[in-house]
């Protein structure tokens, strides 16, 4: 299986091309939940468009999945306070 296209990245420069989709779309939350998810952010933080695909997760609304090192919980926070930031 491989891991889902990134519309943020090339493929051939994304870091989570060869990783487990699994860790960036979990399908069961479970008690290991916590470790995939820093499993995929350590794969994000060496990530060459870390800083992209973050800024596109966060534009497009992204609801689900890892994206630019960051769980859907954690974009929802970001964009709460950017939000509040210009208002
Ligand atoms: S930042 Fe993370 S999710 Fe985004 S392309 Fe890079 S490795 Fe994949």
């Amino acid at each position: 299986m491989t891991s889902p296209v990134r519309p943020c990245a090339g493929r051939a420069r994304a870091a989570c091309q060869d990783a487990d989709p699994g860790l960036f779309f979990p399908i069961v939350w479970d008690d290991q939940a916590g470790q995939r998810a820093e499993q995929a952010r350590s794969i994000c933080r060496a990530c060459p468009v870390q800083a992209i695909c973050l800024d596109w997760a966060l534009r497009t609304g992204e609801p689900d999945g890892m994206w630019g090192g960051t769980t859907p919980e954690e974009r929802r926070r970001i964009r709460t306070r950017q939000a509040q930031a210009t208002a």
